[in-house]
């Protein structure tokens, strides 16, 4: 579903965690030609944008003079007159304290076409995530979302708190930190209970959300005392207590655990997923990027007669989906392969192959180049031609192993792997890791010299292999959990089996 031109879409990006972010309001980012944005979305909301699309923020930020909501409606009635596809990305839902009816009103009033696409509000998500079901069969059946922060233009008070006092349910209040010792007062003098349970949850569904319990009577100390800042939400009824058995997120397996990422991006964002599931914070810190090589006169001519080897090895998951675009640009597909053995020195390069239809021919059980030469034993090379298509930096393993069979091999670069300079924000980041993971020595050699004494000492390094165990020593690291498997998996189980004290369990 693309965003039309001259619509403008109200839309709900969640609460903060990027994987509550609806299948509609990911497809309306990647299409639109504008969007206006505030600052509570997702990291990594915008990701998925056009290349050429105008990101414009309109949100609050504390001591900067805002936006004004005349002035956001003013510009997005502009926009989409202007012909152009228009988002209006909110944080949550966009009719929940959202000022998602002022801006349809404005659309309207207008004459400009709009539709709304809900988003996850904080009310539900931020509580499902502390364990606090909103109602309960036997605690809650009614659930009311109350502003705590009411306009102070306003005048008036619109709240009821008798009635909010006698609701006979769960009060969630929104914007509720800044007032909440008046409000917790006028509830209870107002005659809720203040015995009645009650906890605050800031930064809900975002990396190191906490949640701090309380009754109505001491949630505002309790708030001061732990520092709780926006944003945040209150809760106020019994099933605020239910968390005692609910409370699923700090029991994962490495909540409260920092780990550093230092794949190049593109290839991250599998270990990341695989860390933030078992609940760690991930810290991405890039040491190195791939550069392509497919227009060097190797990898052309390798390409182009690739039917006339007899073995083709590939060294990273990488190394086949640059095999296959070099393919590509030579008029082949995976047709060209039909003759030849086809090496994979593990599974992730495996299924790199399954996904473009080869089913390697051989794949070792150790996932290093010397695991590689114990599977190849039985396949013959003598007097054949052999290619081994890997990355520009690699190690000679492999190709002097062929010559030493008496094999003809082209050992072309497909990629080569250059420095990443690191963030400041990211390494700020890094200083409180638990655990610096690494995937391959050009990670290790790359991040150590480009951090030198920025490298965070107190963390413990995890390796996934001898190989890459070895450039870390040799960069003067000590390297404290060596993956018994060497893959992405491999490395996690490792990882968690230090960070619960309990044997690896395969992922
Ligand atoms: N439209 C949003 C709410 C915007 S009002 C929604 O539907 O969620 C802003 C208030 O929402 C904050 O002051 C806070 O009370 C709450 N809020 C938003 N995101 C939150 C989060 N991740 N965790 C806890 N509260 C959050």
């Amino acid at each position: 579903m693309s965003a039309r031109p001259g619509v403008v879409y109200l839309v709900g990006a969640g609460p903060g965690d990027p994987g509550l972010m609806t299948a509609r309001s990911l497809a309306l980012i990647s299409s639109a030609d504008a969007i206006f944005h505030d600052r509570l979305i997702p990291p990594g909301a915008l990701a998925g944008a056009r290349e050429d699309a105008e990101l414009i923020y309109v949100g609050k930020q504390p001591g900067v003079p805002s936006v004004p909501q005349e002035e956001i409606g003013e510009r997005l009635v502009e926009a989409a007159r202007a012909g152009r596809s228009v988002v209006r990305l909110k944080g949550g839902d966009p009719f929940v304290f959202g000022r998602g009816g002022e801006e349809g009103e404005a659309l309207h009033a207008a004459g400009v076409e709009f539709e709304v696409v809900p988003g996850v509000t904080a009310g539900v998500a931020a509580t499902a995530y502390a364990g606090i079901p909103v109602t309960h069969r036997d605690d809650a059946s009614a659930v009311a979302f109350v502003t705590g922060h009411e306009d102070p233009d306003k005048g008036e008070s619109a709240l009821d708190w008798g009635a909010l006092a006698a609701f006979p349910g769960t009060l969630v209040f929104y914007m509720g930190v800044k007032r909440l010792a008046e409000n917790a007062a006028a509830l209870i003098a107002a005659g809720r209970d203040p015995e009645q349970p009650a906890a605050a949850i800031e930064r809900g569904t975002w990396p190191g959300q906490r949640t701090v319990a309380a009754t109505l009577r001491t949630i505002h100390e309790a708030v001061e005392l732990a520092e709780v800042k926006a944003p945040a939400l209150i809760i106020v009824g019994p099933v605020a207590a239910r968390r005692a058995e609910l409370a699923w997120l700090e029991r994962r397996p490495l909540h409260g655990r920092t780990v550093v990422v230092t794949r190049a991006r593109a290839q991250a964002s599998g270990l990341a997923t695989m860390l933030r599931n078992l609940g760690a914070e991930v810290v991405e810190l890039p040491a190195i990027r791939i550069e392509p090589r497919l227009q060097s006169t190797a990898v052309r001519e390798a390409a182009a007669a690739i039917g006339r080897y007899a073995l083709v090895c590939l060294t990273s998951p990488n190394g086949v989906r640059l095999l296959f675009e070099a393919l590509d640009a030579a008029g082949l597909d995976s047709r060209a392969l039909a003759d030849v053995t086809v090496a994979a020195i593990g599974p992730g390069t495996a299924r790199a192959l399954a996904k473009r239809g080869i089913a390697a021919d051989v794949v070792p059980e150790r996932f290093v180049a010397e695991g590689l030469i114990e599977a190849l034993e039985d396949v013959e090379v003598g007097g054949r031609r052999v290619l081994v298509a890997r990355a520009a930096d690699a190690r000679d393993v492999l190709p002097e192993y062929f010559e030493r069979r008496g094999a003809e091999v082209d050992v072309v670069a497909l990629y080569e792997t250059v420095r990443e300079q690191p963030d400041a924000d990211a390494v700020a980041a890094a200083q409180v890791a638990d655990y610096v993971t690494f995937t391959s020595s050009s990670t290790v050699t790359n991040l150590t010299e480009a951090l030198g004494d920025r490298f965070p000492a107190a963390a413990r390094v995890v390796s996934i292999g001898p190989v890459t165990s070895e450039a870390a020593r040799a960069a003067g690291l000590r390297v404290d959990i060596e993956a018994e498997r060497h893959d992405v998996e491999g490395l996690v189980a490792a990882l968690l089996a230090d960070a619960t004290g309990q044997p690896p369990r395969s992922l």
